[in-house]
């Protein structure tokens, strides 16, 4: 009997997303430029708000890099970064020949904390060095702490570049993660809320930031006839083939960010009287979190088993779970990087688990996690 594999995230297309595509084949517009590329940043900024603006890029790494750029991190510069996150959200920071500084998590959004972050800019500053920038991520769709990160990063002015690759259609207190830094990055890669296949954004707060995104991402030409250049540039515009389906993904992304709050719904539900299981959720409600993935928690002690041992049990069954993010600071690369902070990343490492949360789960699906997941009770 056939058994096919529940994905943890998957791509989940509209249905609008072929007409662009076919679109840009008909008006022949297949190149890194082109009304879809227009058309997709014009819809990113509607969703956002106007006061937006939007640079499709290659990827939501490549918009972390621009993005360092633009707020001035040169080579010997030090970086702060949230070490509970996908790697890259802090190898820009390497690639620009600067130094990562690594926070730990707090308990309520998984984020970047707010004391370990002060007590950081505090030592930096003692040893000769204000660190140039402060990366913070909405890790799983949860918004991070904003106000708490925002009071220590103006005290010091230190500009916040905020990685909300995770959390398109999140929001912290009405206010739409993707607007909260003073510069943003989104991401379009095959897992995440909406995709463009692969793909990203830049999110800048005025026109000249952008523009410089865009100069930056299209090779640095200066305006001559002939190829001048005064600055490195890179290659890192969006494709007007994948901008295509990004405009298709952007029709659905509020129905998809719907459903994928109901698969934390679901889980909430399977998981409501199994004590030692606590599902991760907005801690109050200035937070409305995308849930792009849902995670648990699993308190060995309590529950009788590991998230290990549950997620074996699941992959047993061809469903896909995977542990939380690895912190930067435990990772072999980073080994010799500056960290400020107790243990709460690494216990969240040690106890979490990522569930299958995409927005195309089916209700056969659904019911086969679940009996999965009683059968794994029961033994
Ligand atoms: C996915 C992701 C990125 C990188 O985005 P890509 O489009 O894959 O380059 C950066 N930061 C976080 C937190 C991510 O999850």
């Amino acid at each position: 009997m056939s058994n096919p594999k529940i994905y943890l995230s998957s791509p989940h297309m509209g249905g609008n997303e072929q007409n662009f595509v076919a679109e840009a084949f008909s008006t022949n517009w297949i190149a890194p430029l082109g009304p879809n590329v227009t058309g997709f940043e014009a819809d990113i900024q509607k969703y956002l708000g106007e006061q937006n603006y939007v640079a499709a890029l290659s990827s939501g790494t490549a918009a972390l890099h621009l993005a360092l750029i633009l707020l001035g991190v040169k080579a010997g510069d030090e970086v702060i970064c949230q070490s509970m996150t996908f790697s890259a959200s802090a190898n820009p920071i390497v690639y620009l020949g600067a130094k990562p500084i690594f926070i730990d998590s707090e308990e309520d959004t998984w984020n970047i904390c707010p004391k370990f972050l002060e007590e950081a800019i505090k030592d930096r500053i003692a040893k000769g060095k204000k660190p140039k920038a402060i990366i913070a991520v909405h890790l799983y769709g949860m918004p991070y702490k904003h106000d708490a990160i925002k009071k220590v990063a103006d005290a010091y002015g230190i500009p916040i570049l905020e990685d909300s690759a995770e959390a398109l259609g999140s929001s912290y207190n009405g206010k739409k993660c993707g607007t909260l830094g003073d510069i943003s990055i989104l991401s379009f890669n095959g897992n995440k809320i909406i995709t463009t296949s692969g793909g990203g954004a830049l999110v800048a707060r005025n026109s000249e930031q952008k523009d410089k995104a865009v100069f930056l991402a299209t090779q640095a030409r200066d305006d001559a006839p002939h190829y001048q250049h005064s600055h490195i540039g890179y290659n890192y515009r969006m494709s007007n083939v994948c901008a295509g389906i990004g405009r298709g993904q952007m029709e659905v992304l509020d129905a998809h960010v719907g459903l994928r709050r109901a698969m934390h719904t679901f889980y909430k539900e399977m998981f409501h009287d199994i004590p030692g299981i606590d599902v991760f959720e907005e801690p109050s409600f200035e937070y409305f979190s995308n849930h792009w993935l849902s995670c648990i928690l699993i308190d060995e002690k309590v529950a009788g088993f590991t998230n290990e041992e549950l997620r074996l049990a699941f992959a047993q069954e061809n469903i896909e779970c995977r542990p939380l993010w690895k912190p930067m600071h435990l990772q072999p690369i980073f080994a010799d990087a500056p960290y400020y902070g107790e243990e709460v990343a690494e216990n969240l490492f040690e106890k979490g688990l990522c569930l299958p949360s995409g927005s195309n789960l089916t209700v056969t699906e659904k019911e086969k996690i679940n009996g999965v997941f009683k059968h794994f009770i029961e033994n």
